[in-house]
């Protein structure tokens, strides 16, 4: 029998432009962050439309950055992140190198 982990929550972020986005709220029900040289939330959506769940904080579903210390096999095992705007999208701003 497995043990089911918790998903790290997104406990802010600052890309208000994002369609999950309400008060700088991520409101996906799970995020993807993906390693575009640097740790790009995938999940970010600019838009007019808004979605997610209102009643659900976004957690990270996955992440592609495996040389953050907290990646585990292409899992955050960090308890919470942040993301805030980078360019025209959003990063993760939890992210740390392992190779500092
Ligand atoms: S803290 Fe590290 S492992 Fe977790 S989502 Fe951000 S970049 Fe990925």
């Amino acid at each position: 029998m497995t043990t089911m982990l918790e998903m790290p929550r997104v406990r802010a972020c600052t890309a208000t432009t994002c369609a999950y986005n309400t008060s700088e709220s991520c409101h996906a029900f799970a995020i993807l962050v993906g390693d575009h040289g640097h740790a790009h939330c995938d999940t970010f959506v600019d838009g007019g439309a808004k979605g997610g769940i209102r009643d659900v904080i976004g957690q990270v579903g996955a992440c592609q950055k495996a040389d953050c210390v907290h990646n585990v096999d292409l899992e955050c095992r960090a308890t919470a992140i942040a993301v805030g705007s980078h360019d025209d999208g959003s990063d993760c701003l939890t992210y740390e190198s392992r190779t500092g």
